[in-house]
C-alpha cells in the first residue's frame, strides 16, 4: 500500500495482512478498530461502541477472514467506545492491560443509571441523552477481557506477530498500542486522535507524550488512530506538538496563578482551534495541573465535562474526535 486510506466508513487493507475499520466522523462514540490476519487467526482490535457500530465490524471481519477462525481480541484502553462490541466475539482471548480491566469493572453504568442522568438540565445531561438516542444497547450487555497483562505481551496470530505495549496511564490508566512489526502498522487507541482534540482522561500529559514517543519508536509505516485517518509517523507528530504546547501554556498559567477556568478562557489554540471538539483542552489544562501539583483537588469528570460540553454543544457528533462515550461516562481518572 503506498496511498493512505480515505477516512470512509468501513475495513480498509493497510498491506501486511492488516486493515483498519474505519468509523467516521471520528467524534464522540465513533472509534476505529483494526484487523490483522494470520494464516489461519484473526486478531480484532477494538470492538466499536454499541450493538450496530459492533455488528457492523464483526460482519466486516468475518467478510475478509474466510476460512480463518477469529481467535483473539484486544481492548486497547477502558472507553466503552473501544470494548462494548466484546460480547460479538465471545468464545475467543479477550485481551487488555491489567490497569485496563481495572478502570472496566469500576465504570460502566447501568441503563437505568443513564436515563436518570440524561434528565439532568445540564450540558452532560443533554450529552447522556444524545448518547442514549444515537447508539444502539439493545440487548448490550458488558463482556470482560478474559486476560490481562501488563506492560507488554506478544501474541502469535496464526504466525504473525502482534506485540501488545502498554503506554499508560495517558489518555486512561492503562492504554495499550499494538504493533505489528511485519507489516509496519501500529494501533494506537486513544493515545492517538487526528484531525481533532485529542482528550486526557487519566494523565500526565507528559505520558500522553511518551506514548507517542513509544509509536515513533515502533518506525512504522502507518498509525491507525483511537479516532480519525490513518496516518503516517510525521503526522503523529502533530499531535505530540499539541501536547508539549498545551503543557507549556497550562505550566505558564499554573506558575502564574491563574485557575484552571481562567487558564482556559485566556486559551489561543493557534492552528489547532480548527480541530473539532476543541474544548477539549480544558479537560487537558486540568491534567497539567494535576500533574504539577498532586494536592490539586481531582475535578470529577461530569464537572470537568459540564466545560468541554457545553463549548462543544450540538457538535458531538461533527468531526474527528475523542469518540469518549463509556459503558460508563462517568468514569475519568
Ligand atoms: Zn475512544
Amino acid at each position: 500500500m503506498t496511498d493512505l486510506p480515505p477516512f470512509t466508513r468501513g475495513l480498509h487493507d493497510l498491506g501486511g495482512g492488516c486493515h483498519a475499520w474505519l468509523e467516521p466522523p471520528g467524534g464522540w462514540g465513533y472509534a476505529n478498530s483494526g484487523v490483522v490476519l494470520g494464516t489461519d487467526e484473526v486478531l480484532v482490535v477494538d470492538t466499536q461502541n454499541d450493538m450496530a457500530l459492533g455488528t457492523a465490524l464483526r460482519a466486516a471481519v468475518d467478510g475478509v477472514a474466510g476460512h480463518r477462525a477469529v481467535t483473539t481480541v484486544v481492548n486497547t484502553h477502558s472507553d466503552g467506545d473501544h470494548w462494548n462490541g466484546n460480547l460479538l466475539y465471545e468464545g475467543a482471548r479477550i485481551i487488555a492491560s491489567e490497569a485496563t480491566v481495572g478502570e472496566m469493572k469500576a465504570m460502566w453504568l447501568e441503563p437505568d443509571r443513564m436515563a436518570e442522568l440524561a434528565r439532568d438540565d445540564t450540558a452532560f445531561g443533554r450529552f447522556i441523552g444524545w448518547r442514549i438516542a444515537t447508539f444502539d444497547f439493545i440487548g448490550w450487555r458488558p463482556v470482560l477481557p478474559t486476560e490481562s497483562f501488563s506492560r507488554s505481551k506478544q501474541l502469535l496470530i496464526g504466525g504473525r506477530v502482534a506485540e501488545l505495549v502498554e503506554v499508560g496511564p495517558a489518555h486512561t490508566r492503562g492504554d495499550t498500542i499494538v504493533h505489528v512489526p511485519s507489516a509496519g502498522v501500529v494501533y494506537a487507541g486513544d493515545v492517538l486522535f487526528t484531525e481533532s482534540t485529542p482528550i486526557v482522561w487519566a494523565g500526565p500529559v507528559t505520558r500522553c507524550i511518551a506514548a507517542l514517543d513509544r509509536i515513533l519508536e515502533c518506525d512504522p509505516r502507518v498509525v491507525v488512530p483511537g479516532h480519525g485517518p490513518v496516518v503516517r509517523p510525521a503526522d503523529v507528530m502533530i499531535v505530540r506538538n499539541y501536547f508539549d504546547f498545551l503543557l507549556e501554556f497550562a505550566t505558564g498559567a499554573h506558575r502564574a496563578g491563574k485557575t484552571p477556568a481562567e487558564a482556559y478562557s485566556a486559551l489561543d489554540l493557534g492552528p489547532y482551534a480548527r480541530w473539532p471538539h476543541a474544548s477539549r483542552a480544558y479537560q487537558n489544562i486540568l491534567a497539567v495541573y494535576r500533574e504539577l501539583d498532586p494536592e490539586f483537588p481531582a475535578v470529577p469528570p461530569p464537572q470537568a465535562l459540564e466545560v468541554v460540553l457545553a463549548d462543544d454543544d450540538g457538535d458531538w457528533i461533527g468531526g474527528a474526535g475523542c469518540g469518549h462515550t463509556h459503558a460508563a461516562p462517568l468514569a475519568g481518572a
